[in-house]
């Protein structure tokens, strides 16, 4: 593994932490939706059709968020767009964590 990701060295590494903010948000609404569903009381004020409507949101957003926000300084790709569409779902962010230079201009 190289000593320093192309991520980590574009100086983009908090995009990253913000996008898994998101998702472990989602994951909690998830959660709430399923207790919401199985007759837990959550709140008086937010419903099951409130939850499901939310964690299908940020779950749509933060995805949106990372392929937007992650360019590249040198070429102004958008990796993520590009690794969504052709690395495989299991990998894609493996491979994000781990590559050591930009996939358009190898920089
Ligand atoms: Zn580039």
């Amino acid at each position: 593994m190289p000593a320093r990701s192309w991520i980590g060295s574009t100086g983009q590494i908090w995009k990253l932490g913000l996008f898994y903010f998101m998702m472990l948000t989602t994951v909690a609404l998830i959660v709430a939706f399923i207790l919401a569903v199985n007759g837990a009381m959550i709140s008086n004020f937010v419903g099951r059709f409130e939850l499901a409507i939310s964690f299908v949101l940020l779950g749509v957003v933060s995805l949106v968020w990372l392929s937007l926000s992650i360019r590249c300084p040198k070429c102004g790709s958008r990796p993520v767009w590009r690794m969504l569409r052709t690395v495989d779902i299991n990998s894609w962010l493996v491979k994000l964590h781990t590559m050591n230079c930009c996939p358009e201009c190898k920089q």
